[in-house]
């Protein structure tokens, strides 16, 4: 029998990347991200995952202007992580 492995989801923020423009936040279906209440060194807040509950959409990904701000990684049930 061939087992299917279980796979969740995170998502990492890079706080100095993010200019805090909100766009992920609403793109989110699950509303796992909010804004944070710290500042990045340019000034603004940025966006944080809630912590739980992201189940790998994308959406915020597309959503954001800022390359390399938003990352979408797939955990797999080994413990593996790999970056969307
Ligand atoms: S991948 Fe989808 S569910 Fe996960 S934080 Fe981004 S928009 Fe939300
Ligand atoms: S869409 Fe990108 S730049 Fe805008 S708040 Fe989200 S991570 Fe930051």
């Amino acid at each position: 029998m061939t087992g299917k492995i279980k796979k969740t989801h995170r998502v990492e923020i890079i706080a100095d990347e993010c200019k805090g423009c909100g766009r992920c936040i609403n793109a989110c279906p699950k509303k796992v991200l909010e804004m944070g209440t710290v500042f990045n060194f340019m000034g603004t807040t940025y966006a944080v995952y809630k912590g739980s509950g992201c189940i790998g959409c994308g959406g915020c990904f597309y959503a954001c202007p800022e390359p390399g701000a938003i990352s979408v990684i797939e955990i797999s049930e080994d413990d593996n992580e790999v970056q969307q």
